[in-house]
C-alpha cells in the first residue's frame, strides 16, 4: 500500500509539510531566499505546479513575500 507523505518541498529539508502553496507564490523562496523548490503536479503553461513546505520555511515564505506585498501596497497608495 502506497503511503504519501508530505515532506517540505524546499531541497534537502525533509521536514514535515504542513502548508500547501502554488509554486507562483513560492517562488519567492527561490529568487528571494536562494533556496530550491522541488514542484509538484507541475503541467506547464496551465499549471504552474506546487509545493509543500514546512512550518519553519512557511514562516520564511511570509517573511520574505511580506516586503513584496507592502512594497505593492505602497505603490498602490502612491499611485
Ligand atoms: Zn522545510
Amino acid at each position: 500500500m502506497e503511503k504519501k507523505e508530505r515532506k517540505c518541498s524546499v531541497e534537502g529539508c525533509g521536514a514535515e509539510a504542513v502548508h500547501e502553496l502554488s509554486y507562483v507564490d513560492a517562488k519567492a523562496l527561490e529568487t528571494k531566499a536562494g533556496l530550491k523548490l522541488v514542484v509538484y503536479r507541475a503541467r506547464p503553461p496551465r499549471r504552474p505546479g506546487i509545493v509543500y513546505l514546512c512550518s519553519t520555511h512557511y514562516k520564511l515564505w511570509k517573511k520574505v513575500t511580506k516586503s513584496e506585498r507592502r512594497a505593492r501596497d505602497l505603490a498602490r497608495r502612491s499611485g
